[in-house]
C-alpha cells in the first residue's frame, strides 16, 4: 500500500518540485499552501508523514506542529529556514521527530522521509505484536541477524551467538528503538538500571563487545552506529 505523504509549504515552486519528487518516489502526496488548511488536511487524509514548512501564512508551522500533536501520532518532518528556528525544533518544543534546513537537497530529504516512514512503521508493528500477543513477543530479525526473545537468542546467518546477558539486553533495548539517537546516560539507565553505579564506559564497551558479534566490520559499523557527542543509534 503506497504510504500517504502530506506537504506544507507555501512556495509554490518548492511545494511543486516536493510532490513531484515524493511521487516519483511512489508515495501518494497530498498538499497544503497555508496552516490551517494544513490542518484540514491532515484531519481529512490521515496522513503517514508530514513536510512541514515553518513559515507558512495564517498559523505557522509550529502552531500547526503543536496542534496536531495532540490529535495524532503522525511523524513530522519540519523545514526550517533559519537557526532560530531549527533551535526551536531540536529544543522539542514543539515536538517535531526531525527537520531539515533549507536549502536542502531532495536526496537527503527523501532518505530522512524514507527513515522516518520506516521508524513509525516500525512502532507501530512493536505495539500491534504487544496487544496480539503478551510479551515476550516473537523473534526480531534485522538482514542476517535474528533476536529470538522468548529464548534470548540471538543468531546471525543462522548461528547462535554467545553474548553476555548485558550484551543481549542491550542489544534488545538498541533494537527495540532502531532509529532512534540514544544517549549513553538513557542506555544507562535503561538497560543497567538508575542506580548503577559505573560509569558511561560501560556503555560503550558494551557496544564494542557487541559490535565484534554482529557487525560485518567492527571497524565500520553499519548497524550501531556511533552519533558524535551523544550516543548510538541502532540502524538494524
Ligand atoms: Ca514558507
Amino acid at each position: 500500500m503506497s504510504r500517504k505523504i502530506l506537504v506544507v509549504e507555501d512556495e509554490p515552486v518548492l511545494l511543486e518540485t516536493l510532490e513531484y519528487n515524493l511521487g516519483r518516489q511512489g508515495y501518494t502526496v497530498c498538499t497544503a499552501d497555508n496552516g490551517s488548511t494544513a490542518l484540514d488536511v491532515a484531519r481529512q487524509e490521515l496522513p503517514d508523514l508530514i513536510l512541514l514548512d515553518v513559515m507558512l501564512p495564517k498559523l505557522d508551522g509550529f502552531e500547526v506542529c503543536r496542534i496536531l500533536r495532540q490529535e495524532m501520532t503522525v511523524p513530522i518532518l519540519m523545514l526550517t529556514a533559519r537557526d532560530d528556528e531549527v533551535d526551536k525544533v531540536v529544543g522539542l518544543e514543539v515536538g517535531a521527530d526531525d527537520y531539515v534546513t533549507k536549502p536542502f537537497s531532495m536526496r537527503e530529504l527523501l532518505a530522512r522521509v524514507k527513515a522516518l516512514l520506516r521508524r513509525a512503521r516500525f512502532v507501530e508493528e512493536e505495539q500491534t505484536a504487544k496487544q496480539d500477543e503478551p510479551a515476550p513477543q516473537q523473534a526480531l530479525s534485522f538482514g542476517d541477524l535474528s533476536i529470538d526473545q522468548t529464548r534470548r537468542e540471538v543468531s546471525r546467518h543462522g548461528e547462535l551467538l554467545h553474548l553476555k546477558p548485558k550484551e543481549y539486553d542491550l542489544l534488545l533495548f538498541l533494537a527495540h528503538h532502531r532509529g532512534n539517537v540514544l544517549s549513553r546516560d538513557t542506555i544507562l539507565e535503561r538497560v543497567w538500571g538508575w542506580d548503577y553505579t559505573g560509569g558511561s564506559r560501560t556503555v560503550d564497551v558494551h557496544v564494542r563487545w557487541l559490535r565484534e558479534k554482529i557487525e560485518s566490520d567492527p571497524a565500520m559499523p553499519g548497524r550501531i552506529v556511533t552519533v558524535r557527542g551523544v550516543g548510538y543509534r541502532f540502524e538494524g
